[in-house]
């Protein structure tokens, strides 16, 4: 039924519709009285509230529209009153003839730089008055910002979206709505802030220059890590569910044997306590007969895979890698070699002069199978510089892993969360280990990665907890929303989701393998990078020891 027409509390005459969303309906209204075009809001109340929730939200509508008619700013939109009509709250606010950033954006893509810093500038005058004014906008993205036919710019929507909103709280405290623009507080629900609103500019002029807000757009999955009680519960059904669709009920493990062959390395990455220096009473460099005594004492044992990272030892030429790879060979041909990190693989091209490509094919013929994809820490470089002072880029690891699919060397990937990072970074990593996963199969018709590995940071001894600078790990309810998440987010691209039983313990594990993971890694025999950083969940687990969890 058009709405063209009729008298809107008593005063505002309908010319036309001009919006419409989640929140409510917005039309174009001669105001009878003043005889003016102004645009009427009417607020739409979520369904399903009772009469005491309904009033309660209809109330703080009427009261946020009030604090927002105190702001008067040439770059926002003016509230001129807040009437009710059929007792619904309405909102009459200055019309300007515009057109909205994100239709703007959805017309003509990315904007120029300097386009958007124009509009930026006056967004931000217009939140500046705001937050001093004591008001804080709460739902800052390309929707609310209007960019008027005569070049100026407005923030709309004051102070009404949080009530009534696609970004509203609901009963069981999850938050709905698309999270692109929220900061991450503000997803984990916590109260907005004036620097929350400043995020969300940031997020927003971000998202006109490059096209795509910071974190994607795909509704949810950012409030989606912060679900607890019944939406976790449903999260981890629903993870596992799509885990049964890929991979049956089978729990897969290899019997493998970690092999650190030094744990001299001078890169000082702040939160690893496996490092020593030379001179270190803890320092050792195993000679290559060490190594492959322990390659010989695995196979007797039944092993089938050796995974062989080491620290960057200063004194170690760049083709030491590819000699301690053919003596795993030479002592047991059949053994599936994983080894070197991205980080190893920069270092041994480096210093021997070749490029990644060469220096992974060397590699290969030397007896490397596969590659684990560790280093990955968080696929962040502002992240990647707080923990490692820049030591291995994103786009270095990107190259390495890239080059690996390109070349048929199959790698792992993983990521270690809990530490200074927030979950809208480990929404990125995975989204960005996906479309990895997606350049591999179009470049070769294979997929690159074998396994997703999530690795939750182990604090306890780890220098950059100990300096403070980082949080104490994870928590129960975060491992089983991102395992779940993993699984939801790398579906159809990568059937393996792993937990690391050394950094979850047995009944960490038991609950992601109810969630979305299928696999339990290996036996390891003498894991030492966790168990120094802190981990006290032993370092060898026995195939029926795996097989109980
Ligand atoms: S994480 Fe690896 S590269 Fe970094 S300090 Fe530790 S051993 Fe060295």
């Amino acid at each position: 039924m058009s709405d063209e027409g009729r008298l809107v509390a008593g005063r505002y005459r309908v010319q036309r519709r001009i919006g419409s969303g989640a929140m409510g309906v917005v039309w174009e209204c001669i105001d009878e009285r003043l005889h003016r075009t102004v645009a009427v809001k009417q607020l739409l109340l979520q369904p399903g509230l009772d009469p005491g929730e309904a009033e309660e939200a209809r109330q703080r509508a009427m009261r946020e529209g009030r604090i927002a008619a105190r702001l008067q700013h040439q770059h926002a939109i003016s509230v001129y009153d807040v009437a009710e009509d059929e007792g619904q709250p309405v909102l009459v606010m200055e019309y300007l003839p515009s057109t909205s950033l994100a239709a703007m954006m959805n017309e003509h893509g990315p904007l120029p730089p300097r386009e958007v810093a124009r509009i930026g500038a006056q967004v931000a005058a217009a939140l500046g008055a705001a937050h001093s004014a004591g008001v804080v906008h709460r739902d800052i993205k390309p929707g609310n910002i209007l960019l008027g036919d005569n070049g100026t710019v407005k923030i709309t929507d004051f102070g009404i979206s949080r009530a009534q909103g696609d970004v509203q709280v609901t009963k069981t405290g999850m938050l709905a709505g698309t999270p692109a623009y929220l900061s991450p507080d503000v997803a984990m629900g916590y109260e907005p802030t004036g620097a929350s609103d400043v995020f969300s500019l940031g997020a927003t002029l971000y998202a006109a220059i490059e096209g795509r807000p910071p974190f994607g757009l795909n509704e949810n999955t950012l409030a989606l890590l912060h679900a607890d009680g019944a939406e976790l519960d449903a999260l981890s059904s629903l993870a596992d569910g799509l885990r049964r669709d890929a991979v049956g009920d089978d729990v897969t493990f290899v019997v493998t044997r970690n092999i650190n062959f030094t744990n001299v390395c001078y890169t000082g990455c702040r939160f690893c306590a496996f490092a020593q220096r030379r001179s270190d009473a803890d320092a050792y460099t195993l000679s290559l007969s060490q190594v492959g005594e322990r390659v010989d004492q695995a196979w007797e044992a039944g092993a089938t895979e050796v995974c062989m990272q080491g620290g960057i030892h200063p004194d170690m030429p760049g083709t030491a890698y590819f000699d301690l790879a053919e003596e795993v060979k030479r002592r047991q041909p059949d053994m599936h070699l994983h080894s070197y990190s991205p980080m190893e693989v920069v270092n041994g091209a480096s210093r021997t002069n070749l490029s990644i490509r060469d220096w992974l094919t060397r590699a290969r013929e030397s007896g490397v199978d596969s590659l684990p994809g560790t280093a990955a820490e968080i696929l962040d470089d502002d992240v990647r510089w707080v923990l490692t002072k820049g030591k291995l880029p994103t786009s270095s690891w990107i190259e390495v892993i890239s080059t690996a699919h390109e070349l048929g060397i199959p790698t792992t990937s993983t990521m270690m969360y809990g530490h200074v990072d927030t979950p809208a970074h480990w929404v990125q990593h995975i989204k960005l280990i996906a479309s990895l996963q997606r350049k591999a199969l179009d470049n070769t018709g294979k997929p690159g990665f074998t396994e997703f590995v999530l690795l939750p940071f182990i604090h306890q001894n780890s220098p950059i907890y100990l300096a403070g600078l980082a949080r104490a790990g994870t928590t129960p309810r975060e491992n089983r929303a991102v395992h779940a998440m993993a699984r939801i987010l790398l579906h159809g691209l990568i059937d393996n989701i792993q937990c690391s039983w050394v950094k979850l313990g047995v009944d960490g594990c038991r609950d992601v393998l109810n969630g979305g993971v299928n696999d339990l890694g290996g036996t390891l025999m003498e894991e030492t990078i966790s168990r120094m950083a802190g981990a006290d969940n032993g370092s060898y687990k026995t195939i029926s020891d795996l097989e109980d969890i």
